[in-house]
């Protein structure tokens, strides 16, 4: 299963109505989005419920990172499958499962109005692996 390598990619900022992004934005600087209007439609580009979702998410993986393997497995053994699968969707769940320490994961994750679960991508050797 997973080891704690994370790492938090920046992916920057973009509007959810339009195909305008700024991938220079770091998560660092979200603060000072907050209620911003898209340049290219005026949309709303992060309100104060994305910010506290990308907060909430931020602490998690903090949580996360700062876990020892063997407390890692700990709550690996004690999470609810239903709960992830519910989540993620059953290939994705089987997915994450498979992946052992060797092999870098993937979480795409949508902080945009509630915390969603978009992609996982698992490689490893530097090459995607099958599904
Ligand atoms: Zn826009």
């Amino acid at each position: 299963m997973m080891n704690n390598n994370f790492e938090m990619e920046e992916t920057g900022i973009r509007c959810d109505f339009c195909p305008w992004e700024d991938k220079s934005v770091k998560q660092a600087d979200y603060v000072n989005w907050i209620n911003k209007p898209c340049p290219k439609c005026g949309a709303n580009l992060m309100t104060q419920t994305d910010y506290e979702n990308h907060l909430n998410l931020m602490m998690a993986f903090e949580i996360m990172r700062n876990l020892t393997p063997a407390q890692m497995d700990e709550l690996i053994k004690k999470h609810n499958p239903e709960d992830l699968i519910q989540l993620m969707g059953k290939e994705q769940y089987d997915m994450l499962m498979s992946a052992d320490a060797d092999s870098k994961v993937s979480l795409k994750i949508d902080t945009h109005e509630k915390i969603a679960f978009i992609d996982i991508e698992i490689e490893k050797d530097g090459q995607p692996t099958e599904n």
